[in-house]
């Protein structure tokens, strides 16, 4: 592990030294393998955070009670030694088609943005002029991840939309409440323009926002999900 950044109260971006690494695509993971002294040993999934072509990045929430999460949040330091395994996956991953140009969608909750971050900074690196909404929903103006990356002003076509779903800091202009049927129709594009979409974040989260996308006319097809796990 080479670096660490802490992002919120409960989430750390670490940054992997990985010999060998042959980049990724944008919406991979790697399983991080722990062996505690006795032997005992604990693997997990974690999205890469960062853009193809980056040094590998993971961002790890913390969950109470973890097993794996809060060891890499707490205890990790820069210089320890992580088993990493990857980068894996096939199915969820976004490349810059120059050919289909269809709009990106990307949906997160909580932790889920880690590997939509990744997309977002491939379409910012690359320069493909894909047009990008990551709708991105935090329980708080404190637990937004990557928040100042976030709220950097990209080109037009690029826009991030956050929406708070406990508390908002006053005068708070962004979205509050859940990700719902109204907040999809508003913020999606319609089923007509196409959009590929990618929904990332605890596996009751993805379940609702991909079912609402369905009835709202989206191709079930155009959805592509990744599910972090139950939800808190
Ligand atoms: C493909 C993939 C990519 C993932 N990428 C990330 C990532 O980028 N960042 C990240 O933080 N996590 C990610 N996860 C989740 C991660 O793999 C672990 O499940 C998570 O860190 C919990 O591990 P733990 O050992 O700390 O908790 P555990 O010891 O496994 O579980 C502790 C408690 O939390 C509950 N729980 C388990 N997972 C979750 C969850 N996701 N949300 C809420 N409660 C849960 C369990 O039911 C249990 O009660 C990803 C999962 C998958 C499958």
């Amino acid at each position: 592990m080479a670096g660490a950044r802490q992002e919120t109260a409960t989430a750390r971006t670490l940054t992997l030294s990985v010999p060998g690494w042959q980049s990724h695509r944008a919406g991979q993971h790697v399983d991080v393998r722990l062996t505690a002294e006795d032997g005992y040993q604990a693997a997990r999934s974690y999205s890469l955070s960062s853009a193809p072509g980056e040094a590998p990045q993971i961002t790890v929430e913390r969950l109470p009670e973890g097993e794996v999460s809060p060891y890499l949040v707490d205890v990790a330091d820069p210089g320890d030694a992580l088993e990493v395994r990857g980068p894996l996956g096939g199915y969820f991953v976004w490349e810059p088609d120059a050919r289909a140009r269809r709009p990106l969608l990307l949906v997160a909750g909580g932790s889920g943005v880690a590997p939509l971050r990744a997309m977002l900074r491939q379409r910012l690196r690359s320069g493909h002029d894909t047009p990008l909404r990551l709708l991105y929903s935090a329980r708080s103006w404190d637990a937004i991840i990557y928040r100042e990356e976030l709220l950097q002003s990209g080109p037009p076509d690029v826009q991030v939309v956050l929406t708070l779903t406990r508390s908002a800091p006053d005068g708070w202009s962004g979205r509050r409440g859940r990700v719902d049927a109204a907040m999809l129709d508003e913020v999606a594009w319609t089923p007509t323009e196409q959009p590929e979409v990618y929904v990332c974040g605890p596996t009751s989260f993805v379940e609702s926002v991909a079912s609402t996308l369905v009835k709202l006319g989206h191709r079930s097809d155009a959805i592509r999900t990744e599910r972090f796990g139950a939800s808190s």
